[in-house]
């Protein structure tokens, strides 16, 4: 653990003279915040949870007995068992929402001051992009379109929703894919390549949301510059805390507002 760590959950049960060290924690952070030339963010599941999303990959209840996260949004399972691969995915995926939260709201806002360059994601529910947030750099895909794996025709999130259950392609009757990253498929080269080389000119980078340990997260990490600051708000702690300059666990709305980057909490 980083020696500033601060759980902002415990804020309310703090005696009176940790608050000469919340007050000092908050001032190094925005030091680096207000001096940094290029912030990114970096998010997981996390940062989707008071949206309403669960994080699937911990949510263990959601998956039948025998199969695993990595078994279902497999690509072979995906081809070998569209009946079943579908609703799986659409319970996951393709329920509602509660819309962004403070978090994506802040860093859209954040981004159009000036202070963010980019958000690097792991998710794929496209509520930075429904914030306002512009550049967002999907690693694992985007769950808002999808594509016919016959003549490559491209459907709304809307559409597929309407479709049935298994959906085919309405043009030539083929089969249905969500354009997001599953196991046993690659990343998108563009995509990891460009997030590698803002993690490399980045200043500051604030981890959110994520316990680091799915791929590609882990190796991004490293290609941080070493007088760079990371930040690292999540619940749990990390394999990275460690490393981190800034450590700040609990709910992550709260942290965010805590810190001064959003209006409310
Ligand atoms: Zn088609």
């Amino acid at each position: 653990m980083s020696d500033l760590s601060y759980n902002v959950g415990m804020d309310s049960d703090s005696s009176d003279e940790s608050g000469g060290d919340r007050s000092r924690l908050k001032q190094t952070f925005t030091g680096w915040f207000e001096n940094s030339r290029s912030t990114i963010f970096f998010g997981g599941a996390g940062v989707s949870v008071a949206s309403g999303i669960p994080d699937f990959r911990s949510n263990h209840g959601i998956y039948a007995a025998d199969e695993s996260a990595e078994t279902m949004l497999s690509i072979d399972y995906m081809l070998r068992e569209p009946a079943r691969f579908w609703p799986f995915y659409r319970r996951i995926f393709m329920a509602p929402n509660n819309g962004p939260n403070a978090v994506h709201i802040a860093l859209a806002q954040m981004e159009q001051a000036g202070s963010l360059s980019a958000v690097i994601t792991q998710n794929i529910d496209g509520l930075h992009q429904q914030a306002g947030s512009r550049k967002v750099l999907e690693l694992h895909g985007t769950g808002q379109s999808f594509s016919c794996l016959a003549c490559l025709a491209l459907y709304t999130f809307a559409e597929v929703l309407r479709m049935a259950e298994v959906p085919r392609c309405p043009a030539c009757g083929g089969r249905l894919r969500p354009d997001i990253v599953l196991y046993g498929e690659g990343l998108d080269e563009n995509v990891v390549d460009e997030s590698l080389r803002l993690i490399r000119y980045a200043d500051l980078i604030l981890v959110a949301g994520t316990s680091l340990v799915v791929y590609p997260a882990a190796g991004f990490l490293s290609a941080k510059r070493a007088d760079a600051k990371l930040v690292i708000m999540n619940r749990q702690s990390t394999a990275y805390d460690r490393t981190a300059d800034l450590c700040l666990a609990g709910d992550l709305v709260e942290t965010f507002a805590w810190l001064g980057l959003s209006a409310n909490g």
